[in-house]
């Protein structure tokens, strides 16, 4: 972010921090918070891209959460939004495709602080090790996880979820290759695991990358929710099925400015319409298959 991009975005934090607050109590008060759920990919101190936040920025952020929020499973964050009722600020953390380089400082800084996260991985490129094709059209292709650290995470009680078999664009493929790529992506990493996987994560998570078909195949292939990634808020008794993230932005001006609940979001997210529907109750069975089974 530049300078003067950075001084507007403090100013306009700082101007609108007293509407902030009274509209957080009121929210509060009405048991509207909304459920956060946060989304990051890899966290390094080299090989700096869109999508790497330092170490050090990494810390901070946990460190600014913990102090001003409930942080949560993504399995409670949907309890939450399915309750109808939320009074808490809360948060989930996410990580998408699986790189090695979090193992490094950012799972471990977690694991230590006890903190819950829910880790969403490309199966194939795991699998394989193959770099995943973002990075190698970058021409910087960084490693993924290895299988070993996938049954380590989840040996340690860590969500491990679906992000498809090879990281592609959904709405750009054969509908034949949906399930595939969807349900295939499931059935690798619960072989990989030993457990159930009950979230799948679109690849790219903007709404030109989520279809109706893609959503009724990860309800139908038994998932309990499926993210995207457009920056959404939930508010508890809207949709709990597709549950919206918000990029963890590597700037914490921007960062807290989303997590403070930025109006305009807000409002985009208070007239979503729900991509397909699953009863409440088989939300609630589908989170009760354990994630030792
Ligand atoms: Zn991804």
């Amino acid at each position: 972010m530049n300078p003067g991009k950075q001084w507007l975005l403090n100013t306009y934090l700082l101007a609108t921090t007293p509407v902030r607050a009274v509209a957080s109590h009121y929210r509060h008060l009405r048991g509207a918070e909304p459920v956060q759920i946060l989304f990051y990919h890899r966290v390094a101190d080299y090989s700096p891209n869109p999508w790497t936040i330092s170490s050090e920025a990494f810390a901070q952020q946990i460190e600014w959460l913990q102090q001003r929020f409930d942080i949560v499973s993504l399995a409670e964050a949907q309890r939450r939004i399915l309750s109808g009722k939320n009074s808490r600020p809360t948060v989930a953390i996410t990580f998408d495709d699986g790189y090695a380089d979090n193992c490094d400082f950012a799972l471990p800084l977690l694991l230590d602080r006890e903190l819950p996260f829910t880790y969403f991985v490309t199966s194939k490129n795991v699998a394989n090790d193959l770099p995943f094709p973002h990075d190698v059209e970058r021409g910087e292709p960084l490693p993924p996880n290895s299988v070993a650290d996938i049954q380590a995470l989840s040996d340690a009680g860590i969500e491990i979820g679906a992000h498809t078999r090879t990281h592609v664009d959904l709405a750009t493929i054969e509908p034949r290759r949906l399930d595939d790529e969807i349900n295939g992506s499931k059935h690798d990493l619960e072989e990989m695991s030993g457990r159930a996987v009950r979230y799948f994560a679109f690849p790219f998570g903007q709404r030109v990358n989520m279809t109706p078909e893609s959503f009724e195949l990860a309800r139908d292939g038994g998932f309990a929710g499926a993210c995207s990634a457009y920056g959404g808020y939930n508010f508890p008794g809207r949709d709990p099925f597709h549950l919206k993230r918000i990029h963890a932005d590597p700037h914490l001006a921007r960062f807290a400015h989303w997590l403070s609940v930025d109006v305009m979001k807000s409002l985009a997210s208070s007239s979503e319409v729900a991509y397909v529907s699953l009863s409440h109750d088989a939300i609630r069975r589908r989170l009760a298959v354990a994630k030792g089974s």
